[in-house]
């Protein structure tokens, strides 16, 4: 078995999504999940789940930043989404209830704090190799991918009560703060007074999901701290869901962070949905060594990549590396950036360190 680094810290996890929209029980092992769902033909990613809380602490994820998720979409559109934001609303405090009732199973842990991020950090960081998996809880950063539900600003700030720290305003195509994957188009009005109401509470923009324009204007209007949870690199991946050059390099200025992720319609040239398979491009993990070393190379050191997995973001084994069963085999990027010439720190960063280190300037005292 791959030696398992002391921590991972895994930028972007749909937990409550997989508990709340695909009934899974991530308190459960992975074959236990994958065999309640033999025969279901609702979506292709049945029976090919990568990530539960036992394959997390096997894996050392012990801290993640965890998603709410649901967007709206207008009367007409094919994609699937919401009605409107109140239904949205209601759905993401459906997702909020299950992250308590793991809190109180004791499988999660909600940080919110700095304080609360060096305590959990410690605990980890303490726990004996040997003893893997540890028997400690999941530390996890509440965030909001796509902003829709909020139905007025004051939802954000009852949110932010609730322990949320970072938004991404937009997901895929138009939304109701701007455009996001696959449209085009700037913020809108109510996109520009979301960011200056989050801006006043200290709450991280999460850049994944803007489109061109509305990347741009986001930029342009907020000041506080960005990250990008989940981008890969538009240079190894040709689709506006990744981040040019000029766009990795204007994070990078704005010190951050920009988790890879794993999906492999992410992770090569010419993938289409539903039709290509890992085996068409003998896709393994050591690929995202490339978008790594990109970022790297763009940033001039290793202190601004980090993991954005997004291995449960609606795809399973059919859509991600080869060498990919479970979460746990995170690790196995160990040795591989190691072989590349990264330095143990290097690797420590990439692992956690490097969100660490913004998370300390980034949350609340
Ligand atoms: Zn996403």
């Amino acid at each position: 078995m791959t030696q398992q680094p002391r921590l991972i810290f895994d930028i972007h996890l749909d937990l409550s999504f997989n508990a709340v929209d695909f009934n899974r029980d991530l308190r459960w092992t992975q074959e236990r999940i994958r065999r309640r769902e033999l025969g279901m033909t609702d979506h292709v990613f049945r029976t090919r789940n990568t990530v539960c809380f036992p394959e997390m602490r096997r894996g050392r994820i012990g801290l993640c930043v965890a998603t709410q998720l649901a967007r709206t979409v207008d009367y007409f559109a094919r994609m699937p989404g919401w009605a409107s934001p109140p239904q949205a609303w209601a759905h993401t405090q459906a997702q909020l209830a299950w992250y308590r009732e793991m809190e109180d199973c004791g499988e999660l842990l909600q940080i919110r704090d700095r304080a609360g991020l060096d305590r959990h950090l410690t605990a980890w960081l303490e726990a004996p190799i040997e003893a893997t998996p540890p028997r400690l809880p999941i530390g996890y950063i509440l965030s909001l991918e796509g902003a829709d539900s909020l139905v007025t600003l004051g939802h954000l700030e009852r949110s932010y009560a609730e322990g949320l720290r970072a938004v991404g305003p937009v997901h895929y195509g138009p939304g109701v703060h701007g455009m996001g994957t696959d449209a085009e188009g700037p913020l809108t009005p109510r996109g520009r007074e979301l960011l200056r109401e989050m801006e006043r509470l200290g709450i991280i923009l999460d850049a994944t999901h803007l489109c061109d324009e509305s990347f741009r204007d986001a930029l342009d209007h907020f000041s506080g701290p960005v990250w990008a949870s989940h981008s890969n690199c538009r240079a190894l991946a040709n689709w506006n869901r990744q981040f040019n050059d000029d766009q990795i390099r204007e994070l990078i200025g704005r010190g951050a962070v920009i988790g890879m992720a794993f999906d492999a319609i992410m992770m090569v040239h010419g993938w289409t949905h539903n039709r290509s398979k890992p085996q068409d491009f003998q896709l393994r993990i050591e690929k995202i060594c490339e978008h790594i070393d990109h970022v790297c190379q763009l940033a001039g050191n290793a202190r601004h990549v980090c993991i954005g997995s997004d291995l449960d973001g609606g795809f399973g084994t059919e859509q991600g590396p080869l060498d990919l069963d479970s979460i746990a085999d995170l690790g196995k990027l160990g040795p591989l950036l190691a072989g590349r010439g990264y330095s143990q720190a290097d690797i420590d960063g990439f692992f956690y360190g490097n969100v660490v280190g913004f998370l300390r300037r980034a949350l609340p005292a």
